[in-house]
């Protein structure tokens, strides 16, 4: 009710991969892992370590880590965030050791390479998890959002309450 943060905003995203298809294994409010604030709109998308990964949409990268080899120490493992011009960002969490190919201040269009998909951080398994942020105050807070086109489930494990 009167919270613009609770319904997915007009634009439509890429699908953040080259390949597939692939499915989503756990979607928004998933059990596993997709409560609190920064990640619960989230999707998991399996799909084989080494996958290319591609900007969903346009915009400035605001920081990567590309160095983490295993779970630890960051639950995320190596990622990219990216700034979108409506002030939002995208990021894509869990990818593979070294694979990053784009650095912090570099702008990025859509559909440009950004690395490769891996199993780092807090992952049971290969996957890519695309999340939408934006600040509110100093906390990042995960917002809905959609595909440009239909992407299809595991229906036990998409979850919860859309
Ligand atoms: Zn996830």
């Amino acid at each position: 009710m009167g919270d613009p943060g609770r319904r997915p905003q007009g634009f439509r995203y890429a699908f953040p991969w080259v390949g597939g298809p692939f499915r989503v294994t756990q979607g928004p409010n998933g059990r596993v892992s997709h409560f609190g604030p920064k990640g619960r709109y989230a999707m998991d998308i399996a799909m084989p370590e080494g996958t290319p990964i591609i900007a969903a949409r346009e915009g400035v990268v605001v920081k990567t880590q590309n160095s983490q080899s295993g779970r630890e120490p960051n639950p995320s493992g190596n990622f990219v965030r990216i700034l979108h011009a409506d002030g939002t960002m995208g990021v894509y969490l869990h990818l593979m050791r070294g694979s990053v190919l784009v650095t912090e201040g570099q702008r990025v269009r859509q559909g440009q390479t950004l690395a490769k998909s891996g199993n780092t951080g807090n992952s049971t398994g290969p996957h890519l998890h695309f999340v939408v942020q934006r600040n509110v105050g100093l906390a990042l807070e995960s917002i809905p959002y959609r595909f440009d086109r239909p992407i299809s489930g595991l229906p036990d494990f998409t979850a919860g309450n859309p």
